[in-house]
């Protein structure tokens, strides 16, 4: 099949819609969870997602949310000792590390931006610690902006959709700016990320059940249910 063939046969929007259906009985993905819960500001998005690199949402979750019942803003932030705040993640991979990145953005920004996140793109890109991933995904979430945040999930899926060809989430990610209508730009992540923990998991995919089966190209997957 030819690229033009498949672009063809991909209804992004129809799959965004299926997907959103089969989604439904999952747990959201966990940054979106905490918005929705009020936790929404450009900086709670930011340290949430901080929190959230290389754990599991069932563990950054309420690591978020005990750490946002001592602070919730750079000031509240700043007042907290480093090892408050490991202590506060303690639970999280590298809270070694997240917890003086933590304290030094809330310093950061309480010296330098009156104690507010800007939705500053390259700000938050400058934050020791936080990638294209995090900077998108809160940016997108808190500033309702055109950005697309590329994890794992969002990476292997478009990729297995033959939407996409890239090799890694850096690539995928400008592939998807170039490609995806901008009105998906924040649900690719919001729907993807529970998609590919319930459904096109990364090993032995639910092919059989999935109901964008006629549209994928099921590229590299060798085994599924
Ligand atoms: S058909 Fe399989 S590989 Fe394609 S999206 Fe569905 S679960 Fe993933």
């Amino acid at each position: 099949m030819t690229s033009f063939d498949i672009d063809k046969a991909f209804d992004i929007d129809k799959a965004m819609v299926l997907i959103e259906e089969a989604v439904r009985p999952y747990p959201k993905a966990a940054m979106f969870e905490l918005a929705d819960e009020g936790y929404d500001s450009p900086f709670e998005q930011l340290i949430a997602c901080i929190i959230s690199i290389r754990t599991y949402d069932e563990v950054s979750l309420p690591v978020s949310r005990r750490l946002f019942a001592k602070a919730r803003t750079a000031a509240e932030m700043h007042q907290l000792s480093t090892a408050d705040i490991i202590q506060l993640i303690n639970g999280t991979s590298f809270a070694g590390n997240k917890g003086p990145q933590i304290k030094a953005i809330a310093q950061q920004l309480v010296e330098e931006h009156g104690g507010e996140l800007p939705c500053d793109r390259e700000l938050l890109l400058s934050f020791k610690g936080v990638g294209p991933k995090c900077a998108h995904l809160a940016l997108g979430i808190a500033c309702d902006g055109p950005y697309i945040s590329v994890d794992t999930h969002v990476h292997r899926i478009t990729n297995r959709w033959g939407y996409v060809e890239a090799k890694n989430p850096e690539k995928t990610m400008v592939a998807l700016e170039e490609k995806l209508p901008r009105r998906h730009w924040i649900d690719i992540n919001r729907l993807l990320v529970p998609f590919g923990k319930h459904i096109c998991t990364g090993k032995r995919p639910r092919c059989s059940t999935c109901p964008i089966r006629d549209m994928c190209q099921q590229i590299g997957v060798t085994s599924s249910r």
